[in-house]
């Protein structure tokens, strides 16, 4: 049984996987309770869901769109016990993408691993994730260029997305600033990162 906020299928609006079809299976609950969090609707109990039933309702979407693509999102998915939901969805031979805070882990079969450190839990990655395929960062008010580089040099091969802030359009520029911060330094992996979501008033 897992707590589930919703399950759809749109378009994967961020990182590398952006413009991708998808379905989403966004988990209830997460800890932080970030300020900027655009997800907060699922931070609300919701009703548990039993893996089948959660595959069956996976699969109606796959009947209709034909995408073998599932995003497990949130909230923060890994708060709740991911492992027949993932070997349940590998049955089927769907790829998995995770999104998650990366404060915790779970050794999971998955084909790509997305990390958003956020400042409530200090940035911090757990070290046992050792297959990261991105990390994508929110900058907001508070974020300092000492934070991209931090993260940069600590994973010198990853992508890190420097995402805008939904609710502060500010943030684009800041994104700009940093951008060219980290190009004068060499962290190539730097990129900038979208919300397409945002523009298409797409979920
Ligand atoms: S970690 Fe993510 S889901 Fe949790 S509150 Fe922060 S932005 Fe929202």
């Amino acid at each position: 049984m897992l707590k589930i906020s919703e399950i759809f299928w749109s378009a994967q609006g961020e990182g590398l996987n952006c413009g991708k079809q998808a379905i989403f299976i966004r988990l209830s609950g997460c800890s932080l309770q970030c300020s900027f969090c655009d997800t907060k609707e699922s931070w609300q109990a919701s009703r548990s869901i039993r893996t089948e039933k959660i595959i069956a309702r996976v699969e109606k979407f796959t009947l209709r769109f034909h995408t073998k693509l599932v995003i497990i999102t949130g909230g923060e998915p890994l708060e709740q016990d991911l492992t027949e939901l993932v070997s349940s969805l590998k049955a089927k031979n769907y790829q998995i993408a995770l999104e998650t805070n990366g404060i915790y882990f779970q050794n999971l079969s998955l084909d790509h691993i997305t990390i958003s450190p956020k400042p409530a839990a200090a940035y911090r990655i757990n070290q046992q994730w050792k297959r990261i395929s991105e990390i994508k960062l929110v900058i907001d008010r508070k974020i300092s260029f000492q934070t991209i580089k931090k993260l940069a040099e600590s994973y010198p091969d990853i992508p890190l997305f420097l995402q805008p802030e939904k609710y502060w359009p500010d943030s684009y520029q800041k994104c700009w600033k940093f951008f060219k911060q980290a190009s004068q330094i060499n962290l190539y992996q730097v990129r900038l990162g979208i919300q397409l979501q945002n523009f298409y008033q797409i979920r």
